[in-house]
């Protein structure tokens, strides 16, 4: 069994990556990859922990990207996680983040809403601060009743305290991971705002700078879908991907390899790689 998306505590999963490969193993996953969103601070981890269960690790990461106004996950597996460029964009785009939500702070602040940076950072497992640890943090706090309250009120897109994100563009998310060695595939295409032709374009666009798959297996794809993104990938020489999208306690109806990934995706993912090598050379 094959699970190429999972989450654990350095985002938005409940579990920590020691846990998450517990789990895989329990439930007969033998190939597993961490992808936690717009971070790889539990690969290291992960990795040590599938050793110790005898399972193979891949490295992974999820992008959050925005396309012409639209959410676009982008996956990255088999990258190396320590490469220079890499990190140092990882840690541009961390801080960012980081100074976003002190102006969030700030704007609630100015909203007589009695709220620190502090508060926030208490709500953070892992290493990506997001709109949903103000949220949290609000809840705490008393100053909303729910989460959807934060948002509605305040932190939503738009609202009064709201600060847009200088999100990555999905291109440069495919040059960052495609530059540390890694496969580049678009996640759960099927929940991607975007119809069948913007997609293409969008493939359009990815392909040539090195896209290299899509998540055709995925816990709530039907049949057919997977079919249709097989079939989509062969047409444009691509691999497809797969997972499960485990998000522990966040998402409770997934569990980790609730999804029929074959084992040829691993070796066409494998044979890509050694493709790309040699394209490079
Ligand atoms: P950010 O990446 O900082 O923009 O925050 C995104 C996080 O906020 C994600 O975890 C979303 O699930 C969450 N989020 C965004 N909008 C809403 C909303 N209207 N209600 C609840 N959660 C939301
Ligand atoms: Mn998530
Ligand atoms: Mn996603
Ligand atoms: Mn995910």
């Amino acid at each position: 069994m094959i699970d190429l998306h999972n989450h654990t505590l350095a985002s938005d999963g409940t579990y920590t990556p020691t846990e998450v490969i517990k789990m895989a193993k329990k439930n007969g996953v033998k190939i597993i990859a961490i992808s936690d969103h717009d971070t790889v601070s539990g690969l290291e981890e992960g990795r040590r922990a599938a050793e110790q269960e005898g399972l193979t690790f891949i490295n992974g990461v999820e992008f959050t990207t925005e396309y012409y106004g639209v959410e676009v996950h982008i996956l990255g597996y088999f990258f190396d996680h320590e490469n220079e460029e890499f990190v140092a964009k990882l840690k541009a785009l961390r801080e960012e983040r980081e100074d976003r939500t002190k102006q969030m702070v700030e704007n609630l602040k100015a909203l007589n809403l009695n709220i620190t940076y502090e508060d926030v950072l208490e709500e953070v497992t892992g290493k990506v601060i997001s709109r949903m640890h103000i949220a949290k943090a609000l809840m705490n706090k008393g100053l909303v009743y729910t989460k959807q309250e934060a948002f509605m009120n305040y932190i939503g897109t738009g609202r009064p305290a709201y600060v847009k994100s200088q999100i990555l563009d999905p291109i440069s998310a495919t040059k960052m991971i495609k530059a540390a060695g890694g496969l580049v595939s678009i996640a759960h295409p099927k929940l991607i705002a975007l119809d069948r032709k913007q997609l293409n374009d969008l493939l359009n666009e990815l392909i040539p700078v090195g896209l290299d798959g899509i998540e055709a297996y995925y816990s709530s794809f039907s049949k057919a879908d997977t079919e249709y993104y097989i079939k989509l990938a062969k047409e444009r020489d691509m691999i497809v991907t797969g997972g499960s999208d485990f998000h522990g306690e966040n998402r409770k109806h997934v569990k980790i390899g609730d999804v029929n990934v074959p084992n040829e995706v691993f070796e066409d993912m494998l044979k890509r790689l050694e493709e790309n090598k040699n394209k490079i050379k």
